[in-house]
């Protein structure tokens, strides 16, 4: 039996790796810092990339089964007039399955399930890296693993990062982020739908994640966290203000956005980084960890070419960081686009995107969606 392959971090990128690995054949050791396989947030939407992925790991109906589908993304503005609407039933037929809305706690259990228990250690904070005959990973716990291929994904803090590779920059967006889950149900034509109300410096976005449950996140620029409570920041942007009251304030889930400046390596032939130990992104085109699948799939699509394992990360490498790098970049701007406070800006902002041919944003869509790249270029490259 060859020496597991070991994989730093037990969140959605990880355990996606780990499960693509061992299904073809490749044992695998997941090392987790923490004590259990916890939630990072609330819920999150799986985009079609995503769930092409998911069923090709067999976990499509699962899936589903414990999310929502989602059909539809509109953008409007604070009193909910359209700026943007986009339907998605276009490409659940072309691809065959659905964007799907899920608590991110669900989605792990079915992960951490279908791997297998066995294969993931908890606990286990990686503090330090030795590079002699292979990698010598030293634990918080004063324990020392050994391995000879490493796969990071430990996040956007990255320790494999940051003692395997050149010094990298965190950016800091100057917004700030609440999440939350409320139990409701939304009317019938929300349902199915993702929708975002874009205000002054503020937006706030809500889709169905189970029958029961409402996922929500309020956006705002920094400058105005502390200045209001998240009801005052949001009392000009009518319907919203019942979910707020419908969540458990202790439940409300706070955290900075940061993303990592695009980096130009991403391996060095026996290890390698994947999802946002690679390239975190702003949640903007919710994409972040729909990117951290497709990097799973990619080297899974590699093995199953029977690329040597010493080529399979630097063949990753080349596949992924032009679409990785042109996610982290559009977002980054969208972001921007996003929270103008400007009013003569937001206007313009605003007329520019309705007038906008809805052909450019499903063709930007379809750039998202579409997978069969990484086929077609593995093919090439075997
Ligand atoms: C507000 C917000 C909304 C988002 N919404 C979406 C969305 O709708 N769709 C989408 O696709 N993406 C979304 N994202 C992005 C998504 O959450 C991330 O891109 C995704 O979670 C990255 O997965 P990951 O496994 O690479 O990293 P992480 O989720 O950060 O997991 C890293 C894991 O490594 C562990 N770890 C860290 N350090 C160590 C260490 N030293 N030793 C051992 N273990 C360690 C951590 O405990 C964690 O379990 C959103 C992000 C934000 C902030």
């Amino acid at each position: 039996m060859p020496e597991p392959i070991a994989i730093i971090g037990g969140g959605i990128g990880g355990l996606t790796t780990a499960l693509t690995l061992k299904q073809l054949g490749h044992p695998v050791s997941v090392y987790e810092s923490a004590s259990e396989i916890k939630p990072v947030g609330a819920g999150i939407v799986l985009a079609n990339n995503a769930m092409q992925v998911f069923r090709n790991l067999g976990i499509q109906s699962q899936i589903e089964a414990a999310g929502n589908r989602v059909s539809s993304m509109n953008i409007t503005d604070e009193w909910f007039r359209t700026i943007s609407a986009l339907d998605l039933t276009r490409f659940e037929g072309k691809y065959g399955v659905y964007n799907v809305a899920i608590h991110r706690g669900e989605l792990q259990k079915i992960l951490a399930e279908e791997l297998g228990f066995e294969s993931i250690k908890l606990s286990k904070r990686l503090s330090k890296i030795e590079r002699s005959e292979g990698f010598a990973l030293h634990f918080d716990d004063t324990t020392t693993e050994r391995c000879q291929f490493l796969v990071g994904a430990d996040g956007i803090n990255s320790v494999v990062r940051t003692e395997l590779f050149k010094p990298s920059e965190i950016r800091d967006t100057g917004q700030a982020c609440w999440r939350g889950i409320c139990e409701m149900e939304l009317p019938l034509d929300d349902r199915h739908g993702a929708i975002e109300a874009w205000g002054k410096g503020r937006r706030f976005g809500y889709v169905q994640i189970a029958p029961d449950k409402v996922y929500w996140y309020a956006v705002v620029s920094e400058h105005l966290v502390g200045q209001k409570n998240l009801s005052e920041l949001f009392k000009s942007f009518p319907q919203i203000l019942n979910i707020l009251e419908s969540t458990p304030p202790d439940t409300i889930f706070f955290s900075q956005l940061k993303d990592l400046k695009p980096i130009s390596k991403w391996q060095d032939k026996t290890v390698c980084l994947i999802g946002d130990a690679a390239h975190a992104t702003t949640p903007n085109m919710g994409q972040g960890a729909c990117q951290a699948i497709e990097d799973a799939y990619t080297i899974g699509q590699l093995l199953r070419k029977e690329t040597p394992m010493e080529e399979v990360f630097s063949d990753y490498e080349k596949l992924r960081m032009k679409k990785a790098h042109r996610i982290v970049n559009t977002s980054w701007t969208l972001g921007k686009v996003a929270h103008l406070e400007n009013p003569l800006g937001i206007w313009l902002r605003n007329m520019l995107m309705r007038a906008a041919p809805k052909s450019t944003n499903y063709k930007q869509l379809e750039t998202i969606f579409d997978i069969g790249y990484v086929k077609k270029k593995s093919s090439r490259s075997s």
